[in-house]
């Protein structure tokens, strides 16, 4: 039986980024060596950053003047390495959930914070809309996709002051206007490679103006003059990265997983819409096409726990919600094929039958 990961992250690649890196952990292009035992200043590792590092520019049509880092530490680490690179009087942060809370609790450790919104009244099931970015901000915050309530910002918001977004976990789902911006941050493990891994999209002139010390290794400025190989790298996850950019180049570049996310996700929404046992939990305008919450209709809570065992007995695996929320979470990257999607919608009518008699 054919098994479709919905996993929230780590999460699922497509099969032959998973082939390549099980090769190249073995043999690494007939060297006789693993990857894992290359050194990240050999001959070999060097061309893998570097075309990795091309790739995610050509993929996102990064515009001049920005540079591509591939840093260990994940994306909570940039909710540090934020304001301490960016910050210097003050910055805008929109509440979205728990990853923007997380970072607005760091960015409080080096200057003033101002919430300009937050969706925590309705449980963050929408994305707030109306509200004023102070114009003498360093940058407004926000949370691209919020990968536990399942909400996403689909398109790059208008705003006085550059932006600044987390996307771990929609980068690469659609094109993004990366003028706008003066850093997008995330971890690898929703839509890129494994974890142990994080990437970042920043605009070199944006840095350098917080006068504060900045420790070497939390300063962006210091990843760029190293070509981001001022410590060792992680540098299996950035082969897996390579891999996966070439395969989302191969399959049409962006523009064609965002099709595809669209696709997948109405499948699975238009269920979810149709079928009397289950409710979406998101507003409808700011639904995720990524991560797909939903939770047993009033009155059939109960059979929360056996839907899941239906879905994993027909292959379906990893829909659980996240703990603070409970439900279902589909997630649906960029790897998950149209019959993920379709196997699920079958799964939810067929369970709606045995239900119903
Ligand atoms: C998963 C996730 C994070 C946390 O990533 P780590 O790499 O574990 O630090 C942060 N933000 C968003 C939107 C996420 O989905």
């Amino acid at each position: 039986m054919i098994k479709y990961n919905f996993n929230a992250g780590p999460s699922m690649l497509p099969r032959e980024v998973v082939e390549q890196t099980a090769a190249a952990v073995l043999d690494y292009d007939g060297k006789g060596l693993s990857l894992m035992e290359l050194s990240h200043r050999s001959a070999e590792f060097k061309p893998i950053l570097d075309e990795a590092r091309a790739l995610m520019k050509e993929l996102l049509d990064v515009p001049a003047g920005y540079e591509v880092l591939f840093l260990g530490g994940g994306a909570s680490m940039h909710f540090c390495m934020v304001p301490f690179n960016l910050l210097a009087k003050k910055a805008a942060y929109l509440n979205t959930g728990t990853w923007a809370s997380k970072a607005i609790k760091e960015a409080r450790l080096f200057g003033e914070v101002v919430e300009v919104a937050s969706s925590a009244d309705k449980a963050f099931s929408y994305i707030p809309k109306d509200f004023t970015v102070p114009a003498d901000a360093d940058y407004l915050h926000v949370t691209s996709n919020n990968t536990i309530y399942g909400t996403q910002l689909r398109r790059d918001i208008d705003s006085p002051v550059s932006l600044v977004a987390d996307m771990s976990s929609d980068i690469l789902s659609r094109p993004v206007d990366v003028s706008k911006y003066s850093c997008i941050y995330g971890g690898a493990q929703k839509n890129l490679a494994q974890s142990g891994l994080s990437f970042v999209i920043v605009k070199e002139d944006a840095l350098g103006r917080v006068g504060r010390a900045i420790p070497s290794i939390l300063d962006y400025r210091v990843h760029i003059a190293n070509g981001s190989m001022f410590n060792t790298p992680p540098t299996l996850p950035i082969y897996t990265a390579l891999c996966n950019l070439r395969w989302v180049k191969a399959q049409g570049g962006v523009p064609e997983m965002e099709r595809r996310a669209a696709e997948r996700a109405a499948v699975v929404y238009d269920e979810i819409e149709r079928n009397a046992l289950f409710c979406g939990t998101a507003a409808e305008e700011d639904r995720s096409y990524m991560n797909i919450d939903f939770v047993m209709a009033p009155g059939y809570e109960a059979l929360e726990g056996g839907f899941i065992d239906f879905a994993v007995s027909r292959g379906v695996v990893a829909i659980k919600g996240h703990r603070s929320v409970g439900g279902f979470r589909a997630s649906c990257y960029n790897a998950m094929p149209l019959e993920g999607a379709r196997t699920l919608a079958t799964c939810m009518k067929d369970f709606e039958k045995k239900v119903q008699g």
